[in-house]
């Protein structure tokens, strides 16, 4: 009895094992497909424009220039393009190396998250100077 037992449960762990693996491998080969065809038959040019690309990463974002509005200062900026609104003292704005375009640094940093360019010029923004 206990013999039948140990061997119905092995049966059942590895029918289980089995069902993880296929779902495992269902899911990477959808992946692949998906990400394989895409590059092979769109092939997109890496110079252009590419808004498909994963944006900035939090630790990529904390690379970038930031600097605190003054309402005084002609250097600060009057308008943040991402939400319209104007500068006011003492705000966390960030500057993109790539264009000087300047926004919130919240505004902005929302935006690269999704989207590794400029919201205004479309300059790619990378992190790692260069
Ligand atoms: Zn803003
Ligand atoms: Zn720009």
């Amino acid at each position: 009895m206990a013999a039948a037992l140990a061997l119905f449960l092995l049966f059942a762990a590895a029918a289980a094992i089995l069902l993880l693996h296929l779902v495992v491998a269902a899911r990477a080969f959808r992946n692949q497909r998906h990400g394989g065809a895409g590059r092979s038959r769109y092939r997109v040019p890496e110079t252009s424009y590419t808004p498909s690309r994963a944006g900035l990463s939090p630790a990529d974002l904390r690379f970038l220039p930031c600097f605190a509005a003054s309402a005084s200062a002609s250097a600060s900026p009057e308008l943040c393009a991402v939400c319209l609104e104007a500068a006011c003292a003492g705000e966390r704005w960030r500057a993109l190396p790539a264009c000087g375009h300047a926004f919130h640094a919240a505004c902005v940093d929302r935006w690269l998250a999704r989207a590794a360019a400029c919201p205004v010029c479309r300059a790619s923004v990378s992190a790692s100077a260069s």
